[in-house]
């Protein structure tokens, strides 16, 4: 039955296809989406084929229908399709994918194939489905392309012919848009965890916030960091590490059900967002929770039991901030804090981002303090604790910041180590230190604090040799204090470097002494000439019986290993004759003199004429 067919001649369709399928693909080409390319595909097929109404559906790894287009179909069609799970009488596109062969149905009234679905086709005036499964390359079936008839019939010869052509454009359009969602889900998924990336922090917490803004709600930030994960790494490898990342986003999960969205960050920083659900909304209970809950041993996939902790970093909104990029940034500051503190969680606070403020100015400033003369050398002697004579002076760096003011060493030497400019502020104090040494009297030392960052740059030793020769200081008067600290990373090569320096002739003190948590090892690595026992141990011995034991037995292992020993901080008389009781060489503090401009300390360094020429101090 052909009845109110028109059927074009076949040659004029071939012309036709083949234009219809170049703007297929171009639209493919573009990123439309699948079902705006299917329907304006659809149309077009229609355009082609008078009298049917053509339709193309996808199916689903559980083999459930979905409708991708059919602009032409009653408007219920998409969600009464959808969701139907194909099988082997399930009208004609689930029959066709079912059986992955062409289903005719002439009459759908009448066909068993269609049984209960007939009421999706018949009140509409659609009669007739003619429906072949699209197979893609590798053999799966993709879905089905339709053509509806109004009349109870067949596909005539060009309807055919047009099908097979149109099965291809259907592969090549539904293959594309999965590798395309495939590219997506990469592009915002995790793929070791399955939780949501960056992107899809930056694409969700902006809408996120707006309705919370709507509606007046509170939102919380939860910024988590893996407690030691670096560890885990080293120790147990990376597999390890991965099961253990694997892990904390399971827990996460759990806890954090009816969230707005988690993430991984990258690394082992993971990002929760909550919105408060009702009035009582207690941001920190949740951060307690993720504490608690992360906490503990936990068994990993292989088997392997690991100690877990995490770090957590709250802001909330608004009261912490307004937008997107401020809350992340205070949640990762509050993180900070949590880390430093070495505890659970910290709760996002003004000041803490005053001192990042802070912290920000002073790393954009310091590179620029030399050339603007900002820093300036002050001096500290350093008593024999016998005669009282002063040996040596200390240089300590001081800063004059022109709107902070002084900014103590603490707080900039670490930035200035942190972003490279102690490179230059190194050599700067060095050059001041041993230009000024050279002008005093040739019995004194001077002692400059060097950065084990310096240290390991390969030109130190030279550096020190240009300034000792440029300044025709005796390199027997300058020493160098390090830190322990310069001896964890490559102990091999910070000793080759010290012995060089040795071999200059320069001498090197270890610096606060028992701070460190290697210190005999480090003793025993490198000869050093002198030992400086902390601050700390020495303003405890008095009123603290270990402390005072501790300095005892450094004093004792110092003069074993023939060293001097130097303590610091000393501030008091009877810091003083505890000191000399248990044979302590030298002494530094306050008591003998504060950190001065050598002005103050003329008098010692270049003593006049007959006054003083012993470089006794004029304190004691
Ligand atoms: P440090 O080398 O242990 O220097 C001794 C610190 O103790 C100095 O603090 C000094 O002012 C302070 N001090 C000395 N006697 C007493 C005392 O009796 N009581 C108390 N309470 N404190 C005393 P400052 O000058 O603030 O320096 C702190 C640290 O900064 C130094 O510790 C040193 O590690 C570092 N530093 C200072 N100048 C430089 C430098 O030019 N280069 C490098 N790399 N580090 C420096
Ligand atoms: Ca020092
Ligand atoms: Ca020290």
């Amino acid at each position: 039955m052909r009845v109110g067919n028109q059927i074009p001649d076949l040659n004029g369709i071939e012309e036709r296809l083949s234009t219809l399928q170049q703007e297929m693909l171009v639209g493919i080409a573009l990123g439309e989406s699948l079902s705006n390319v299917m329907s304006t595909f659809c149309r077009s097929v229609e355009a082609l084929a008078p009298g049917a109404i053509c339709s193309v559906v996808g199916v689903d790894d559980g083999g459930r229908m979905n409708f991708i287009a059919g602009p032409s179909l009653p408007d219920h069609y998409p969600a009464a399709l959808t969701g139907i799970r194909i099988g082997p009488n399930v009208g004609s596109c689930g029959t066709a994918i079912f059986t992955r062969k062409p289903v005719e149905v002439r009459d759908i009234e009448a066909d068993p194939l269609w049984g209960p679905y007939t009421s999706l086709a018949i009140p509409y005036g659609l009669h007739a489905c003619w429906s072949s499964p699209i197979m893609a390359s590798d053999g799966r079936v993709l879905g089905a392309f339709a053509l509806y008839f109004r009349e109870k019939r067949g596909s005539n010869q060009v309807e055919r012919r047009i099908t097979a052509e149109c099965l291809n454009v259907c592969v090549i359009a539904i293959e594309n848009s999965e590798a395309r969602a495939r590219l997506n889900s990469l592009a915002f998924f995790d793929p070791l965890t399955g939780l949501g990336n960056r992107a899809t922090l930056k694409n969700r917490l902006t809408m996120i916030l707006q309705r919370a803004a709507e509606l007046q709600r509170p939102v919380a930030i939860y910024h988590i960091d893996v407690a030691e994960f670096r560890a885990v790494n080293d120790l147990h490898g990376r597999i390890i590490g991965d099961m253990v990342l694997v892990k904390v986003a399971q827990l996460l999960r759990s806890f954090a059900k009816d969230c707005d969205l988690i993430v991984r960050m990258g690394g082992d920083e993971f990002l929760i967002v909550k919105s408060a659900a009702n009035e009582e909304f207690d941001a920190e209970e949740f951060a307690q929770d993720i504490v608690h809950g992360v906490y503990g041993r936990h068994r990993l996939e292989r088997g392997e039991e690991i100690m877990i902790d995490v770090r957590v970093g709250v802001a909330n909104f608004p009261n912490d901030g307004r937008d997107h990029d401020d809350l992340l940034e205070h949640a990762e500051t509050a993180l900070s804090r949590a880390k430093r503190n070495g505890r659970g969680y910290a709760k996002f606070e003004q000041q803490m981002d005053l001192e990042k403020r802070m912290r920000r100015a002073l790393e954009r400033d310091i590179g620029l303090a030399i050339e603007r003369d900002e820093f300036s050398i002050v001096f500290q002697p350093q008593v024999d604790a016998k005669s009282g004579v002063v040996g040596a002076f200390e240089a300590l760096l001081r800063w004059n910041h022109p709107e902070l003011g002084a900014i103590p060493p603490v707080q900039f030497i670490p930035i200035a180590e942190a972003n490279g400019a102690i490179h230059a502020i190194g050599a700067f104090v060095l050059q001041r230190a041993c230009e000024k040494a050279s002008e005093w009297n040739e019995k004194l030392r001077v002692a400059v604090n060097v950065s084990a960052a310096q240290i390991v740059r390969s030109d130190f030793v030279q550096l020190v040799a240009d300034v000792l020769s440029a300044t025709k200081l005796e390199p027997g008067r300058l020493e160098i204090e390090v830190t322990e600290s310069l001896f964890i990373q490559d102990l091999a090569n910070a000793s080759t470097t010290l012995r060089r320096l040795k071999r200059l002739g320069v001498s090197v003190a270890m610096d606060d002494f028992g701070t460190g948590y290697s210190s005999l090892s480090t003793l025993r690595a490198f000869p050093f000439d002198r030992i400086k026992v902390d601050r700390s141990f020495v303003s405890d011995m008095v009123n603290n019986s270990d402390a005072a034991a501790i300095v005892n037995s450094v004093i004792g292992l110092g003069r074993a290993m023939g060293l001097c020993v130097v303590a610091e901080g000393v501030e008091s008389h009877e810091q003083v004759a505890m000191l000399r009781l248990i044979g302590c060489h030298e002494i530094q503090g306050y008591l003998f003199g504060k950190p001065l401009p050598a002005e103050n300390y003329a008098d010692i360094m270049r003593p006049r004429h007959g006054n003083r020429s012993d470089g006794r101090s004029a304190v004691v």
